[in-house]
Order: structure tokens, then sequence, then C-alpha cells
């Protein structure tokens, strides 16, 4: 529709693109699990995926987390880089360390909180979201308390 800037729409969000290894991430979100590889050997978790564990190159498999972590380190996006996200500016992409998993850190959204609220350390909780223009969830986060 002529004036109206598409790519401004939530419709048009950027999709997943899962590959073989995280293929098990995307499939447990959409099935309402927030799961994370873990060593079969060594029983540690990684985050982002891989083929072998990047500690032993033993065999690895999905383990859901509890969704509770905290705050690694963050930014606060105020400049428009992915179409789909007008509404939400200025929000803030953190990666969370789950309290299951300290060697994992999930890139994600905070919602619910002014960036202001935001603080390395501060304690959160997932929530998964549908994400607009796919079958595809999301994790976010929110600060817990
Ligand atoms: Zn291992």
């Amino acid at each position: 529709m002529a004036g109206i800037d598409e790519g401004d729409s939530p419709s048009v969000r950027p999709q997943p693109g899962p590959d073989d290894d995280s293929q098990g991430y995307w499939q447990h979100l959409i099935d309402g699990d927030l799961a994370l590889q873990r060593c079969s050997s060594c029983s540690r978790w990684q985050f982002p995926a891989l083929e072998r564990c990047r500690y032993c190159n033993g065999e690895l498999r999905y383990e859901a987390v509890s969704g509770s972590g905290s705050i690694h380190t963050f930014i606060v996006q105020h400049h428009k880089v992915a179409p789909g996200f007008e509404q939400e500016r200025p929000y803030v992409i953190a990666l969370v360390t789950p309290d299951e998993a300290p060697e994992a850190r999930i890139p994600a959204r905070i919602i619910g909180c002014s960036p202001q609220d935001v603080t390395i350390g501060a304690r959160v909780t997932a929530e998964l979201v549908e994400h607009p223009g796919g079958s595809y969830r999301v994790a976010v986060f929110r600060l817990a308390g």
C-alpha cells in the first residue's frame, strides 16, 4: 500500500534459520520449552548450538532449563537494525546466563521494563512468545520480582 512502510510492521520480523545443530533449540521453543544443548560426557551446557561438545567433543542432547537466570551484559537498541521492531524502540538486547548453565549465554530481548531499569547481574525469567511472520516462538526475558 502506498505510503506505508511495511518494513515497520511486526508481521515482517526476520525469521530464524535453523541448521541441523540448532533445529532442536527452535523445535523445543515451538513445543513450549527453553532447552539448550548439554554434553552427555562432561555435562556442560552450550549455546549457540554445535554438532559436538566444544569442551570434550562429546555427544549433545537438548535439555530444558527453568528460564531463571541473570543478565551477563546488554545493549540498548535505539536505531532501526531489523524490520518489525519499530514499536519496541528503544529496547534492550541482553546476554542471559541461565541458572543451570553458567557456560551459556542466550541473546534475547528484555521486555516489560524501561531500559533504565536493566542492570548487569539483574535476575530475569524467560517467557516464550510468538514471533510475528512465521510459526516460530522466541525466548524473551522479564526482570524478576
Ligand atoms: Zn563435553
